[in-house]
């Protein structure tokens, strides 16, 4: 009993987060429902559909997978003042992609035109247990919980390489955005 979206509407979804954090990943993981080991660099901007029961609604997502490098951001940029949602990921192993954050939230509420909705993602999740053991120090659940609060965005833990969460982290997102739209 598929319908089709009722309009030709698709939101635009914008993956954000420093370099290797697991954007190609996560959306790989959405859109294919496969992993990879060895990712390459995405270079620029590359954009995957995927289509979502949101609410009982098929609503068509236009997710935007951003490279991370410096020498990429003006070309993000501009894809952060379209857009009408953002997965911000950073990695729970990696304490500098969490310290980024920050920039990462400044840069896209300098650009986005409106309050844009954000989803604060934690990923590589799956690692943290072994990197802890190993004597890395890791991002807690709850420390990730507070800054998402303190932006007033969304939050979720999530494995590109297991697939927890990642369905549900996009849902959650789609499901405001729909809201706000
Ligand atoms: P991007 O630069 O943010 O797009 O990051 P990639 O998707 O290229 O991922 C960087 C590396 O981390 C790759 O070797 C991935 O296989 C690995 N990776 C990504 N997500 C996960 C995850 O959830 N768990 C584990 N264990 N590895 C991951």
């Amino acid at each position: 009993n598929f319908k089709f979206p009722s309009s030709e509407k698709a939101y635009k979804i914008v993956l954000a987060g420093d370099a290797a954090v697991g954007k190609s990943s996560f959306l790989l993981r959405l859109c294919k429902n496969e992993f990879r080991g060895n990712t390459s660099a995405t270079l620029g901007v590359d954009f995957q559909m995927k289509t979502l029961i949101v609410d009982g609604e098929p609503t068509m997502l236009q997710l935007w997978d951003t490279a991370g490098q410096e020498r990429f951001r003006s070309i993000a940029k501009s894809y952060f003042r379209r857009a009408d949602g953002v997965l911000l990921l950073y990695d729970v192993t990696c304490e500098k992609s969490f310290i980024n954050v920050r920039e990462w939230v400044d840069m896209i509420e300098d650009v986005s035109l409106g309050e844009i909705p954000i989803m604060l993602v934690g990923n590589k999740a799956d690692l943290r247990k072994q990197a802890t053991e190993e004597g890395l120090k890791c991002i807690s659940t709850n420390f990730g919980e507070k800054l998402a609060m303190s932006y007033s965005a969304l939050f979720c833990e999530t494995s590109a390489k297991d697939g927890s969460n990642i369905i549900e982290a996009v849902l959650h997102l789609a499901r405001e955005v729909r809201k706000r739209c």
